[in-house]
């Protein structure tokens, strides 16, 4: 662990799908990183260690491969994790926030009990593109009285500034792979 842990080569391993979902979309798939422990190991090494002096209470992920990232990540830094979905999926009393996406508005939700005020947040997800879903990520957790500690993304797909938006807006941003370009 720590220090001693392998270096792992992601940007080799992520998978690279033209035209998924659809014409023009360059699909970054993650699904090959997923699969090996030692990189599994390595990305919550990572994260660890430019979080760890970083008040995290609680890891949230996004639906759905930012789940398995929040979990890995949640393992290393001793703590829980929360869940950001996609609207209707969720029990209870929520909050909802709608963002912008390529064709139209998604919704993700939140629900209102799954932070206590005042908590740290590590956000996580597998990708950040134009940055829509984890902004509107970070103002549900502010709403409910979070506090973000900081976004944790496995791949900036650089040319759309999502990274680069959060970063102006103050949040810690780590992401551990950089495409730029198509
Ligand atoms: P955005 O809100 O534009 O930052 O989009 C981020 C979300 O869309 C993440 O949850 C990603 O999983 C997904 N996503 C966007 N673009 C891609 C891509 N080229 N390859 C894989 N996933 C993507």
């Amino acid at each position: 662990m720590g220090a001693k842990a392998k270096q792992v080569n992601l940007r080799e391993i992520i998978a690279n799908y033209p035209d998924f979902p659809k014409q023009g979309i360059l699909f970054r798939d993650i699904n090959p990183v997923f699969k090996r422990n030692d990189a599994l190991n390595y990305i919550a090494n990572e994260f660890y260690r430019t979080y760890s002096k970083a008040k995290v209470d609680m890891v949230a992920g996004i639906e759905s491969r930012g789940f398995i990232i929040a979990t890995a990540l949640a393992l290393r830094f001793g703590r829980g994790i929360v869940m950001i979905r996609k609207a209707g999926k969720l029990p209870g009393r929520t909050v909802k926030k709608s963002y912008d996406i390529e064709y139209g508005t998604a919704i993700m939700e939140l629900q209102q009990d799954a932070i206590d005020k005042g908590n740290g947040i590590l956000i996580a997800d597998d990708l950040i593109a134009t940055g829509g879903t984890a902004i509107a990520a970070a103002q549900m957790i502010k709403e409910l009285g979070g506090k973000v500690a900081g976004f944790a993304f496995i791949i900036e797909l650089s040319d759309l500034k999502g990274a680069d938006r959060l970063r102006e807006m103050g949040y810690n941003v780590e992401s551990l792979v950089t495409f730029d370009g198509k």
